[in-house]
């Protein structure tokens, strides 16, 4: 894969600037940290994308780490999941690696921290520990345990981990500041005590080394050169390099961490916690519910990775955060599935036409190309018969000169078949198109090179043959949340907002040629936009997710409310 792209974000500078200051760039290494505590979704893209882009620029190694120190929210399924995206992504990772592989050495180096008198046991509730904290302005008060022997914070520190004691009542805090104006650099906590089994490390330890300990020494471990995060840890820095400072060998690389924007993505939410709760209130079918913003989710949409990497790319790296419209991530998609996806046919809100003059109980097969833009494509065969499907739409009685499509006494080609004109139409009692009959011009079949079959006629419609065409379930999805922006509302709880209207299932009336169709294929039905099979398909029941239309018509009719 070759797609570094072509101008610097502000982080490659910073990296071409260590380069040119000496430092060597066969040392540079980089690493996407995921918590295995949910799915990955559109912003972890962003993340995944300019780590491994980083790498493939300087042809470094990019590790996959698992962020996996509390126990109560991880799980296997998730770890599993997130591997399968990053590589669905298109990526490889050098190593694997587990901050859980980590927790000795952490526990160690708290034993260092706590022998040179920079950490302590404090055996006060969380409240009174919030109590002393103080504010921004206002300094902090001391622990009465902040002069504990180091003998003794040693020996609790053990019995800590022996699990002699129940969760809440001791933790191991850094001694750094009390009065800093950092509020995280005021005696932050180290452990926890949780008797949780891990997904991994199972019961070997009733400890948990909290994030800010773990993350910084972890890459430190790694040799990690460049240590990219979103921006609410810009404020953690600090402290990163102070629990740095306490282990670091000059021998080694020291990690760096810089700060990115968060990206954000209209009409859906980008939590994992967030999504997780969709998720459990069962407001979608699972992770991968087509609607979820998530990598899984997309993918069952039907996206391809080229276009979540186009849009990646396209957004580039921010300094601050803002909200990325999801129509530029729809544009993406459609541009990518125009260029690989073939065309085929498939009627979604059928009526009858009846070709009065086609010769009774005959069928033909005509060619129709797979994809006009590409010609090594191909062609593929569609039966045409006397009765067809088009859509109800695309049919009126009467209709002024700027509807190119079906009316009374007038024309239309059905797309690589015939020019039809309709002579008359049945309704019932209530007054409802039941029936078109048309006539059909014989010359004038496509391909055929006769001057009738070049004849221009204003409009081209979709059709398939009532004989040979099969049924299938067809989902529409819609925007999952009507308001763009769903969660930065004060008043409101994102949960408000959830679009009630998001999935629609219809029965489409589709080609012959998709009956073999296989579970995430893409197609464009033409005139209508790509569709991509569903896993729920079965060889009675196939089943189509429209991934996205042929054009941005959310943005038309938003305007026009
Ligand atoms: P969430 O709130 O969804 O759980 P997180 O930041 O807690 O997000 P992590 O699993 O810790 O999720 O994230 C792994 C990496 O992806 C981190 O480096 C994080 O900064 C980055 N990341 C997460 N969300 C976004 C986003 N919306 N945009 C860009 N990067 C992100
Ligand atoms: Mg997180």
């Amino acid at each position: 894969m070759n797609e570094a792209p072509k101008s610097l974000n502000f982080l490659e500078h910073i990296v071409e600037e260590d380069l040119k200051n000496g430092f060597p760039k066969e040392q540079l290494r980089f690493r996407f940290p995921p918590e295995p505590n949910g799915y990955l979704h559109i912003g972890h893209a962003s993340s995944i994308c300019l780590n491994f882009g980083l790498g493939l620029r300087y042809d470094s190694p990019v590790n996959l780490r698992f962020d996996d120190t509390n126990p109560v929210k991880e799980e296997q399924e998730f770890v599993d999941a997130i591997k399968r995206d990053v590589k669905w992504l298109g990526y490889n990772w050098d190593t694997e690696r587990y901050a859980s592989d980590y927790f000795q050495q952490l526990y160690d180096w708290a034993i260092v921290l706590i022998k040179k008198g920079k950490a302590y046991i404090d055996s006060q509730s969380s409240e009174e520990m919030a109590a002393q904290k103080g504010t921004p302005n206002e300094p902090g008060g001391h622990s009465p345990f902040r002069d504990r022997s180091i003998d003794e914070n040693i020996r609790l520190f053990e019995a800590m981990k022996k699990g002699e004691f129940e969760e809440g009542t001791h933790v191991l805090r850094a001694k750094i500041d009390m009065s800093s104006s950092n509020m995280l650099m005021r005696d932050p906590i180290m452990y926890r005590i949780l008797h949780k089994v891990h997904h991994r490390t199972k019961s070997d330890w009733c400890i948990y080394p909290m994030y800010d300990w773990t993350h910084g020494e972890s890459d430190y471990i790694e040799q990690v050169s460049h240590s990219l995060c979103t921006l609410e840890f810009a404020m953690h820095r600090e402290l990163y390099d102070w629990f740095l400072d306490q282990v670091y060998d000059e021998r080694t690389v020291r990690p760096k961490q810089r700060e990115f924007a968060r990206r954000n993505l209209s009409h859906t939410v980008v939590s994992k916690r967030k999504l997780l709760k969709l998720v459990e209130e069962g407001v979608v079918n699972g992770w991968n519910d087509p609607r979820m913003p998530t990598i899984s989710g997309l993918r069952r949409r039907g996206y391809t990775p080229e276009s979540i990497r186009n849009f990646a790319d396209t957004i580039g790296i921010a300094k601050r955060e803002n909200l990325i419209d999801v129509s530029l991530l729809e544009f993406h998609v459609r541009e990518h599935l125009n260029k690989v996806s073939p065309r085929v046919m498939g009627v979604l809100d059928p009526i009858k036409v009846v070709i009065t003059n086609y010769p009774e109980g005959e069928e033909e097969w005509l060619e129709a190309e797979n994809n006009p833009g590409d010609e090594s494509a191909g062609t593929r065969k569609v039966p045409f018969s006397g009765e067809i499907y088009i859509e109800k739409n695309d049919f009126r009685e009467e209709a002024n000169r700027k509807f190119f499509r079906l009316k009374l006494g007038g024309e239309v080609r059905l797309k690589s078949a015939y020019i039809i004109k309709a002579e008359s139409c049945t309704k019932d009692t209530d007054g409802n198109i039941t029936e078109i009959q048309c006539t059909y011009d014989p010359k004038s079949k496509s391909g055929s090179g006769t001057q009738e079959s070049l004849r221009k006629v204003k409009g081209t419609l979709h059709w398939v043959s009532v004989k040979h065409a099969f049924e299938a379930e067809v989902r529409i999805y819609d925007r999952l949340f009507l308001d763009e922006s769903p969660d930065t509302h004060k008043d409101k709880d994102f949960m408000d907002f959830v679009n009630p209207d998001s999935l629609k299932v219809i029965k489409g009336f589709l080609e012959p040629s998709l009956k073999n169709a296989k579970v995430e294929d893409r197609v464009q039905f033409q005139r209508l936009g790509y569709f991509c099979v569903d896993p729920d398909s079965t060889s009675e029941n196939l089943v189509f997710n429209r991934t996205v239309t042929l054009r941005d018509t959310w943005a038309k009719i938003q305007q026009n409310n």
